[in-house]
């Protein structure tokens, strides 16, 4: 085969040996490597951060491995969507190159591989930490694994996952990775539904429901906006419209700051994270949205 035809041909490769070999050839023909780690059930939002990555490197790879070592909550972990036909047929058409696609063996030949020594420190003990315990040391070992495996030169990382972000990059800082992390803007539906692979498991009428959870960061970001009202106050607010709407077990929903992710009582010239986690039914559902007040 050419070798024009086969930039334009997705490889699906299942061994970590093999993927080293073919992105070793790759650089060393001095191509800049493109990151996207993923679990799968690809939707447009995944696709955005394919698409940045085409524009910044010669070669993209994607992974789809679903991490066991990442769920705390093992029903969680098997109703997670597995959708790797039309995955395949997504990727083959967004000029992807490479589809890492390993088994859990592959990634944990043993059993003592399954943790790594990073501490992921004050960053995790917050928000999705205190609801996942273990959570964030899973992916970042997974994370880590995959860094050390691809070697990419970027790796793209979308603000759905504010804190999982965060915690990547402090992960790429603590132990000296030599990659460049890229925040992605968060992709939505037309009704301001964050696009999440999770949202497949909802029912029409669930589907439905669950723009509920963007209203409430949209009204949460305008209370800001008065400068009238504390963060309690705001908190209060939301929390009786969730009660008021019924449909919602509400985790947390915080102001934070974008550095450290702490609570921020005072909104003046901040950046700031609104973040949200909640059920809908079974179904968990997180958010959030970005905003600089000092613009
Ligand atoms: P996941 O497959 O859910 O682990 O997500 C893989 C990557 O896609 C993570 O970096 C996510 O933050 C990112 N991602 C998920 N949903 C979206 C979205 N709606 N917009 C942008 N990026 C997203």
């Amino acid at each position: 085969m050419t070798s024009f035809l086969k930039a334009f041909m997705l490889q699906i490769i299942t061994k970590v040996v093999e993927i080293q070999r073919l992105i070793h050839q790759e650089r060393n023909s001095g191509a800049k490597i493109g990151f996207v780690p993923t679990m799968g059930a690809l939707h447009a939002g995944h696709l955005s951060l394919i698409e940045r990555s085409r524009t910044e490197n010669q070669i993209t790879v994607c992974s789809i491995f679903v991490n066991p070592t990442q769920f705390n909550d093992k029903a969680d972990f098997s109703r997670y969507p597995r959708t790797i036909e039309s995955d395949s047929a997504i990727l083959q058409s967004s000029g992807c190159q490479f589809l890492f696609l390993p088994d859990i063996e592959e990634i944990y030949p043993t059993e003592s591989s399954k943790t790594i020594d990073f501490t992921v420190g004050t960053l995790g003990d917050v928000l999705e930490g205190v609801h996942r315990p273990g959570h964030f040391n899973g992916m970042a070992t997974v994370v880590k694994r995959l860094f050390d495996i691809v070697k990419p030169d970027k790796a793209y990382f979308g603000n759905k996952d504010f804190q999982q972000f965060l915690i990547v990059k402090k992960l790429v800082l603590d132990c000296h990775i030599p990659v460049e992390v890229i925040p992605c803007p968060t992709l939505r539906e037309a009704d301001g539904l964050a696009m999440s692979s999770r949202n497949a498991l909802l029912s029409a009428e669930q589907r439905l429901e669950a723009t509920f959870l963007y209203q409430m960061l949209q009204k949460a970001k305008d209370l800001i906006l008065t400068q009238s009202h504390k963060r309690q106050d705001i908190i209060n607010i939301i929390l009786r419209d969730f009660l008021a709407n019924g449909n919602f077990t509400v985790d947390y929903f915080d102001i934070c700051s974008v550095e450290t992710l702490q609570p921020l009582e005072d909104f003046a010239n901040k950046e700031i994270v609104i973040c949200v986690a909640a059920y809908l039914g079974k179904i968990r559902l997180i958010d959030n949205i970005l905003l600089n007040t000092a613009e």
